[in-house]
């Protein structure tokens, strides 16, 4: 009856998972997605903890609230230190799926041979391999995006690194196709744990060579294993749910990372192979670059007589918690009729989704925000481009300049619009670490500042009437 009645739960479960996938596929309902994971997984918990083999409670309950006590904080980071948690997650699910991988083969070494099936040897090979991998690498990639000071942020390359690496893995594979095979045989001993080491080291091999910028992809490709390393799981522990929640978890995770890829222009292997975002210096050029600084009252008089205004948001709104501050300018310019659309990057930010969470919190309306294949053709009849703290994203130089490290990245074409307003608080560059030639522009002026304070002047001369009208 207990049987029956977890299989249940594990089927509802299930379903409800597809639903969670399903509905983060728009803002408008991906909260809904989250309750819908939530419950899944409780449902999931609660049927694994009812079967009648588990006689010892303590060590679930102690488990329990060591996820708590980890949990809970993790929860608690700001937005822009969500890629980074997300890796650590995936490090967690690599380790749990490691370690389980680890604990069944010992345990049925000791109940003897004929528990070590060509199937279960199969399934916990994988698992470890996986499993450790997932850790290492995710570890890396957090450490990365976090800044953390040992762990180099520049791609760190060598000649015939791409060899090393498959080597490592290959070797790892192949030992693994022995243990298969001989499960108990002389060897086991040495290999099992040789296997854990050199899936623990290729993990490392393999983000060491991955820029900053293509951080994002990396941990959804790590996403991926971490789902796979969960099917492997499932197969070990004959628990039906892991395997398919582990399946959408995989397969979510490497749709995730080509739809990246196919944003930043980049191939798939050239994202796994590549050392791209390595960040490199501007060669000085010959010509003088000049900023044009400009005041709040000068740009609100421009953005007045502005029929049609596109706000370009970037990982600058973020660090500022600006979006408020952007609700209230909508708002206003609203008021007076200005047609007011928002320019969604793809990678604009931090995370997939960055400027769509944040300008949700400030609830402005699905229908303005716009993603940047639509509102391209429409930037050259745009009045103001008016550019909030981004700055990769909106860089001539990813269209033409082949030694760039953005070059091949589609852009918003702000320096189509008639008039560009740019907001950031120095002369600084942005992620990619190149100058923008946006900035220099005849048609470009610069609202030097923070990005709240900026934007809560503009608003605050719009509602006095300012700008001289
Ligand atoms: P960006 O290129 O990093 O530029 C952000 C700009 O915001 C900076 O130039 C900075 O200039 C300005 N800024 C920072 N704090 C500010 C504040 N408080 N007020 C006003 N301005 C502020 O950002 P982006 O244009 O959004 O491009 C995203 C970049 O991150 C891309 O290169 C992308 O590949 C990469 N990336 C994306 C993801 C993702 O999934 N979305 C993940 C990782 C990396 P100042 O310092 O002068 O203020």
């Amino acid at each position: 009856m207990i049987h029956a009645v977890s299989q249940f739960a594990y089927l509802v479960g299930t379903v409800l998972f597809i639903f969670a996938l399903h509905f983060m596929n728009s803002p408008k309902t991906a909260r809904r997605g989250v309750y819908c994971g939530v419950l899944a997984m409780l449902l999931a918990v609660l049927a694994t903890w009812i079967q009648p083999e588990i006689v010892n409670h303590l060590w679930i309950i102690v488990a329990i609230a060591a996820g708590f006590i980890v949990g809970v904080p993790l929860s608690r980071v700001p937005l822009t230190a969500v890629p980074q948690r997300t890796a650590l997650s995936h490090a967690f699910g690599g380790l749990a799926a490691g370690l389980v991988g680890t604990a069944k083969y010992y345990l049925w070494v000791s109940e003897g041979p004929e528990q070590l099936t060509t199937f279960r040897m199969t399934a916990i090979v994988a698992e470890i391999i996986l499993g450790y991998l997932t850790l290492t690498g995710s570890l890396m990639a957090a450490g990365k995006l976090q800044e953390i000071k040992w762990i180099p942020q520049r791609p760190v390359t060598y000649p015939g690194q791409n060899i090393v690496n498959i080597g490592l893995l290959v070797v790892a594979v192949l030992m693994g196709v022995y243990l298969i095979g001989n499960p108990t045989g002389p060897w086991a001993g040495v290999l099992f744990p040789l296997i854990i080491v050199l899936a623990l080291a290729f993990g490392v091999m393999l983000v060491i060579p991955i820029g900053g910028a293509d951080m994002p992809t990396v941990i959804s490709i790590l996403n991926s294993y971490a789902g796979l390393a969960a099917v492997a799981m499932g197969f070990v522990l004959d628990n039906k749910l892991l395997i398919t929640a582990g399946a959408l978890d995989g397969s979510s995770g490497l749709i995730l990372s080509i739809i990246m890829c196919r944003a930043m222009n980049r191939s798939f292997a050239n994202v796994l192979f590549g050392a791209f975002g390595k960040v490199q210096t501007v060669k000085a050029g010959t010509e003088q670059k000049v900023y044009k600084p400009e005041t709040a009252e000068g740009a609100v008089q421009v953005l007045e007589q502005s029929s049609l205004v596109v706000i370009i948001p970037g990982y600058g709104m973020a660090v500022a918690q600006a979006q408020h501050r952007v609700r209230e300018l909508y708002d206003q310019l609203r008021k007076r009729g200005i047609s007011v659309k928002f320019a969604i990057h793809p990678v604009a930010g931090r995370m997939p989704g960055h400027m769509n969470v944040l300008l949700a919190e400030a609830d402005i309306p699905y229908d303005d925000l716009v993603e940047m294949d639509e509102i391209n053709p429409d930037m050259p009849q745009c009045d103001v481009a008016l550019v909030v703290g981004a700055n990769d994203v909106v860089n001539p130089a990813a269209r033409y300049d082949k030694a760039s490290p953005i070059f091949g990245m589609p852009i918003i074409a702000a320096d189509k619009a008639k008039t560009v307003y740019a907001i950031k608080r120095s002369k600084n560059p942005g992620f990619a670490g190149i100058d923008n030639e946006l900035y220099f522009q005849d048609k470009t002026f610069m609202l030097f500042g923070d990005a709240k304070a900026v934007i809560g002047d503009l608003v605050k001369q719009l509602a006095h009437g300012g700008g001289g009208h």
